[in-house]
């Protein structure tokens, strides 16, 4: 009866549920928390963003609106001062540029197309007239400017504020012109501020009212037309907000947008959404060592149960097992267990065991005693001889019949007869030793068996308890006798099946030599 491997076993049952139910909360705990992390994240950056965008188009809007007056200024002071020469004028905005610090150039260009002045100097195209181009549409427009980006007769990329200049008679004299650089340092820089990547990869960038990017982190891509981004769009309807959003390169963001209103612009700022998910991977991680100590202790704490439940099981197992290999003679003690029901099988299956041990002798007694005698009988003497034998112990065998025992049956009843039989082993029982062994052969036939004695020696013990019979009165009132024959092994023979025989041979002549008699076998018989 082996308990098969492919069984579950209680602790893998119970350590399994306590592991699954533990996984099962904390994947559910991880999953809530993680859905509601991420929505609070993505509010405080979408909302973060926002007011970092609407603060910066404020602070942009103010900007143009001092480069704007600044600009307004200049041309009504060159309007009051038109006698002017031009080196004069020159030399104005060499010092209002190295002042205000608004524009990277400021210039000039008269109605016909001349570039009359601009500082620096190094620009170098004073003197030169431009005949086409969006400078030259701007200066014919004669209207207030703020551009888009373009390409400068310079060659750099700029945004141009430009103001209409007239004369005291005002008559139209061109426009003043104040360039930004967009990708050099400019005032957009010194304002905004140049660590535009903090370190959770957020930055921002200005678009303006076309789609077309004015200032990036990244230089390279200034200029370029993004109006293909839903929020660039929103931004060119004038329009503020914040959404999630996936850019022209594919990378979505929490992003927040404020329109710029002096000049239509928007500024973007934004974080990249792959930051919230490496906050929320850090908070789950977190997480989870905080689960991994208690659902340890708890896995632990598991087996050591499950163990000590399934040990009284064990126990009982291996007890049940010995048994019935015929190992175990006497039950271990079983301790009381903790555990109901571990503790009441424990004590049932004692019980039962103790029970089937006592049936089990009491039948293995009955299988082996003569009922009517209470002596051993014949099934017990072979075993013991073949022990003896086996062993090569040294023994006699006695074998005694009670004489003329039908007439006792015929004479004085059956009932009588068997109780001649209960007398005649109490007596024999009082002649032997301990070691002495008696077995009812069957019917009045009797057998000794004496260990480590001699057929001589075991002839006088004979002879006593033939005497002794002989003396006592039986159940009859008579006295009866018994004829007896000896034979020793191993000397007479090493045949445990002959011994007997030889034994019933003596027997023969003790009562054909006419009974009453102890015979001891040998080869003349
Ligand atoms: P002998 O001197 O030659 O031994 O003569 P005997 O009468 O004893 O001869 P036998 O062996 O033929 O007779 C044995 C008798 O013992 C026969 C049987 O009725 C009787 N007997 C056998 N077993 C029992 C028993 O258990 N109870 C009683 N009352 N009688 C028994
Ligand atoms: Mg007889
Ligand atoms: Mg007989």
């Amino acid at each position: 009866m082996k308990i098969k491997n492919r069984k579950v076993r209680l602790s893998t049952l119970l350590t399994g549920l306590v592991a699954g139910s533990v996984i099962l909360t904390t994947v559910i705990l991880l999953i809530a928390s993680y859905q509601s992390e991420k929505e609070s994240l993505t509010n405080a950056y979408l909302n973060l963003n926002y007011s970092k965008s609407s603060k910066m188009s404020r602070s942009v809007d103010s900007l143009f609106k001092s480069m704007r007056m600044s600009l307004e200024e200049t041309a009504t002071f060159l309007s009051e001062n038109d006698d002017f020469k031009d080196d004069e004028i020159q030399d104005y905005f060499e010092l209002l540029r190295n002042n205000s610090r608004y524009f990277n150039s400021l210039s000039w260009i008269d109605e016909s197309g001349v570039v009359r002045s601009i500082a620096p100097i190094s620009v170098g195209l004073r003197g030169e007239i431009l005949s086409s181009g969006e400078t030259r549409n701007i200066v014919d427009s004669k209207r207030q400017t703020v551009s888009q980006p373009y390409i400068a007769p310079s060659g750099r990329l700029i945004v141009l504020l430009a103001h209409p200049l007239y004369d005291q008679n005002n008559h139209f004299k061109g426009m003043i012109g104040g360039s930004i650089y967009l990708q050099e340092q400019n005032v957009l820089n010194e304002i905004l501020g140049n660590d535009i990547i903090d370190e959770n990869g957020s930055y921002y960038y200005v678009v303006g009212p076309e789609g077309k990017i004015l200032f990036h982190p990244d230089k390279k891509r200034i200029g370029e037309d993004v109006s293909g981004n839903p929020i660039i769009g929103k931004i060119m309807q004038g329009k503020s907000g914040k959404e999630i959003v996936t850019n022209t390169k594919g990378v979505t963001m929490l992003a927040a947008y404020s329109v710029v209103p002096e000049t239509g612009w928007g500024v973007v700022q934004q974080t990249p959404v792959t930051f919230i998910y490496e906050s929320l991977y850090d908070h789950i991680k977190k997480l989870l060592i905080y689960i991994l100590i208690p659902f340890v202790s708890l896995l632990a704490l598991s087996i050591f149960i499950a163990r000590k439940l399934a040990k009284p099981f064990f126990d009982l197992s291996n007890v049940v097992n010995q048994i019935s290999t015929g190992k175990l003679v006497s039950i271990p003690e079983m301790k009381s267990h903790w555990n109901r029901e571990a503790d009441l099988l424990t004590k049932s299956v004692t019980m039962a065991i103790e029970g089937m041990q006592d049936k089990h002798q009491q039948l293995s007694y009955e299988a082996t005693t003569d009922s009517l005698t209470n002596t051993s009988n014949r099934r017990l003497l072979d075993e013991v001889m073949k022990e003896w034998v086996t062993k090569n112990k040294p023994f006699t065998l006695i074998a005694f019949d009670i004489d003329n025992f039908k007439k006792v049956n015929d004479t004085f009843g059956h009932q009588t007869g068997d109780q001649v039989l209960q007398f005649l082993v109490k007596y024999v029982q009082m002649m032997i030793r301990k070691n002495d062994l008696l077995f009812r052969y069957g019917g009045e036939e009797f057998v000794l068996l004496i260990p480590d004695v001699s057929s001589t020696t075991a002839y006088s013990i004979a002879e006593k308890i033939r005497i002794c019979v002989e003396n006592n009165v039986s159940p009859t009132g008579k006295h009866i006798t018994i004829s007896i024959g000896i034979a020793e092994f191993p000397s007479h023979t090493k045949q445990q099946n002959k011994l007997f025989d030889l034994a019933d041979q003596a027997l023969y002549v003790s009562k054909s030599q006419g009974k009453n008699r102890t015979t001891i076998w040998n080869e003349n018989l």
